[in-house]
Order: structure tokens, then C-alpha cells, then sequence
């Protein structure tokens, strides 16, 4: 008999440290355990460097870890994320590709540095790199930079004032289609799904990624309201996709920790699992070792 409460629930959608979250995998672990959460996925930006440490710190506190990433992607001229969920972390061709766009987010920054110097504030690169100490580091990263140099009050200010689009050091980031991102996810055997779709309302995007194999869309997320989650509800029902749900919590980067404020009955957790070892099969029969 298992341990774990019937009615238990999870959240799919959270961020650490190992990209522009504040929690450490420790600091994760125990709030989904104050949470009383039976299953928790992390989903870091274009990176899986923190699910091995995770699921350690998971394992220890009896909680269900499934591995995650949420890969930026675009879609006719939408900027989509897509979260891919059971992938295999060790799959080389998977650590070949998001390694090059690890490499792009680095570059990035070194760019937006360079703007940043051009209108003479005096940040430096590594100064950034520094406080990130991740692979995939973004403008959230820069932001803290600079209100650890003084140089801005608030992460708000930062943003508004120089990193947001259309500011002085904003620089556009390369994107693989999401096409391309979904059959990365697919490849390294694991389901693919539109996160936060209600976030820039690009439904007219879906049918093609659907055409691409998309397995699932994000209908609960801390961002969309009741009508929005119904609306996605009916779209998966509709394109027979899976439902998934998380609170993108990125700890106390943007205040109060969101983990647990969102929550995915376990029924869903289990059909994205059986989704997760079909396309595990797949991988054994389409790309053999
Ligand atoms: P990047 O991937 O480097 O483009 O950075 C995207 C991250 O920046 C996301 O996690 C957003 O939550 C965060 N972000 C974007 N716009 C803002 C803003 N105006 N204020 C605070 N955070 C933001
Ligand atoms: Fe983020
Ligand atoms: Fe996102
Ligand atoms: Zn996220």
C-alpha cells in the first residue's frame, strides 16, 4: 500500500536557482512539504542542471520529483514556452542542443552588458555571472546585478527602465521554433506541453503545435483566471491534449513563494506519466543508442 495521501495533488511548474529561481533544491523540497504536495516538477528555463540535485532533496523529504524543463521557444513570431516533462537528462543530443542555447542566453548577457555600458552604467559581465552561477542565465540575473551594485533601486526599476522591450539594453533572444522544441523533448523521451498559454493569448498558435505532437497544455497557472483555465479546459478537450497545472513559482524572487498555489489533482500527474513512458518506448524504438 502506498504511503501517499488518495487525494493528493501537484505542482508542475517551478523554478530554482539553477535558473531564475531563489530556491535551492533543499529550499524547494521542504515548501512543497509544507505544502503538503505529493508530486513536484521542476521546470527551469532552457536547463536540467538542477533535477539531480532535486530529486535527491525530494527523495529525502518522501515527495514525488519529476524531471522538467521549460525550453523557450517561438511560433510565428510568438515567443511560447514549452515544458517537457520525464526527459532523459543524461541524452546527449538533448544536453548537445539546450547546451547551445545556454551559450546564446550567455552571449545575451554579455549584450545587454555592453548597452547597458553604452549608456553609462557601469555593470560588468561577470558581475552577473557571478550572482547567477547557472548556465542559463537571464535578465532577472541582470536585474538583481544591478540593484546589488546600487545602480537601480528595485527589480522593477530595472526592468522598466532598461531591460524590458523596446528599452536601451534590451536584446532580442535566439529562439528554436517550437516545432523543433517539441521533437527535442520527444527525442530525449519525454511529453511536451504549452506552458501559461493564457499568458500572451496566442491560441492561434496551437493548432500547429499540436500538428507538431504537442502532448499537453498548462491550463492552471498562477496567471490565468477561472474563465481562462475553462477556456484551455475546453481546448484540450477539444485537441485531446493533457492537462497540466503549476504555479511557476520562482521563489522569493517576486515576493510570497507561489509553490502549492496551484494544484493538479494527482489523476492528471499519472496520465502525464503514461504519457512520459509511451514516448520513453518510443525513444527506445525510434532512436537507439
Ligand atoms: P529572459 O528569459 O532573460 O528574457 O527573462 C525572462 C524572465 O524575466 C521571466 O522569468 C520573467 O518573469 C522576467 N521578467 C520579464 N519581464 C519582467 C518585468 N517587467 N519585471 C520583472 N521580471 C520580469
Ligand atoms: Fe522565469
Ligand atoms: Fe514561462
Ligand atoms: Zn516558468
Amino acid at each position: 500500500m502506498s504511503d501517499r495521501p488518495a487525494n493528493g495533488s501537484a505542482d508542475l511548474h517551478l523554478h530554482t536557482y539553477f535558473s531564475d529561481g531563489t530556491f535551492s533544491p533543499e529550499e524547494l523540497a521542504a515548501q512543497a512539504q509544507r505544502q503538503e504536495l505529493q508530486a513536484v516538477a521542476l521546470t527551469d528555463h532552457d536547463t536540467v542542471e538542477g533535477c539531480a540535485p532535486t530529486a535527491r532533496a525530494c527523495e529525502a523529504a518522501g515527495i514525488e520529483f519529476i524531471v522538467g524543463t521549460e525550453l523557450t521557444a517561438e511560433q510565428d513570431g510568438h515567443e511560447i514556452h514549452i515544458l517537457g516533462y520525464g526527459i532523459d537528462v543524461q541524452n546527449a543530443k538533448f544536453l548537445g542542443e539546450i547546451g547551445k542555447f545556454q551559450a546564446v542566453r550567455q552571449n545575451r548577457i554579455r549584450e545587454i552588458v555592453q548597452r547597458l555600458n553604452q549608456i553609462n552604467v557601469p555593470l560588468q559581465a561577470e558581475a552577473v555571472f557571478t550572482l547567477a552561477n547557472c548556465r542559463a542565465p537571464g535578465r532577472p540575473h541582470v536585474a538583481r546585478a544591478l540593484v546589488q551594485a546600487g545602480l537601480v533601486g528595485s527589480l522593477d526599476e530595472a526592468f522598466e527602465r532598461f531591460l524590458k522591450k523596446n528599452r536601451p539594453a534590451w536584446v532580442p533572444k535566439f529562439k528554436m521554433s517550437a516545432a523543433n522544441a517539441t521533437e527535442l523533448i520527444h527525442q530525449s523521451g519525454g511529453a511536451a506541453v504549452m506552458a501559461h498559454p493564457g499568458l500572451n493569448r496566442s491560441d492561434e498558435v496551437i493548432p500547429a503545435m499540436v500538428e507538431a505532437g504537442l502532448d499537453g497544455i498548462e491550463c492552471f497557472h498562477t496567471k490565468h483566471s477561472a474563465a481562462t483555465a475553462e477556456h484551455y479546459l475546453q481546448m484540450a478537450d477539444h485537441f485531446h491534449l493533457l492537462v497540466t497545472g503549476g504555479s511557476d513559482c520562482h521563489g522569493f524572487s517576486k515576493g510570497r513563494p507561489l509553490i502549492g498555489s496551484v494544484r493538479l489533482p494527482y489523476e492528471r500527474v499519472e496520465k502525464l506519466k503514461a504519457r512520459v513512458a509511451e514516448r520513453r518506448a518510443a525513444t527506445v524504438r525510434h532512436f537507439p543508442e
